[in-house]
């Protein structure tokens, strides 16, 4: 690492608690800060940190609210330069076909606009992907967060989608989690807290990336330093 510290490629710093549990958010330089709704957006508007990279987006749990206006809103606070997030698709919690449109109406204006979107994917890789293949090709880039699906790592990588672990991971087996890292390329890799919703044990991002680094056999600084470098190119260009 170069010493100025990792990047969070995913969370929620409209939501309270997101720095709680959170030792060295510090030592954080740069912020993919998403929302979820659009009552969100002012509160991630007037955010006051130079680190804060914004995501403005309607989350699939909250698709009823996608209305003429809310994407005339989402218009408006995408003027900045700002990306798309958190949108995307989950089988468990809302009505897939009154998602899907709404996600894909986002993925068309991300791609008409060059910007980067952040994805929520539950239970809904292949249509995830099919929505990508046929709506994401414009976007400066695409990132898969809270990523868990090592069977779908080539088709996602070959549309070049990028892979945002979560410390949620770590509630599966080390075996699986081992196999899920062995099979992200390694320029493909970010790092994520999805603060507040990081989930339980979790102290802070190096901590994190020890646990990580230690199934791949290298270390914290190697690997906080490789997800900084992907998200950087990322959005830098
Ligand atoms: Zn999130």
């Amino acid at each position: 690492m170069s010493g100025t510290g990792f990047t969070d490629s995913h969370l929620h710093m409209v939501e309270d608690g997101y720095d709680s549990d959170y030792g060295d958010i510090a030592d954080c330089h740069r912020m993919l800060a998403c929302t979820a709704r659009r009552d969100e957006w002012a509160a991630q508007a007037a955010l006051d940190d130079g680190r804060v990279v914004r995501f403005y987006g309607i989350h699939p749990w909250y698709a009823d609210e996608w209305s003429a206006d809310t994407r005339s809103a989402l218009l408006d606070v995408l003027s900045d330069g700002s990306h798309i997030g958190e949108i995307g698709l989950d089988s468990k919690r809302g009505d897939l076909s009154v998602q899907r449109p709404v996600f894909e109406n986002q993925l068309d204006i991300a791609s008409s606009l060059g910007r980067v979107v952040t994805v929520h994917m539950v239970g809904t890789e292949a249509e995830v992907l099919s929505s990508l293949r046929g709506h994401a090709g414009g976007c400066s880039g695409v990132i898969l967060h809270s990523y868990g699906s090592d069977s779908y790592v080539k088709p996602f990588t070959e549309i070049g989608c990028h892979f945002s672990v979560s410390p949620r991971i770590l509630s599966r087996s080390d075996i699986r989690v081992s196999r899920l890292l062995k099979a992200i390329p390694g320029d493909r890799l970010l790092l994520e807290t999805d603060a507040p919703h990081h989930g339980r044990g979790f102290t802070g991002m190096r901590a994190f990336a020890e646990r990580l680094a230690g199934l791949m056999g290298t270390d914290a600084d190697t690997l906080l330093g490789i997800a900084d470098d992907n998200a950087g190119r990322l959005l830098d260009g």
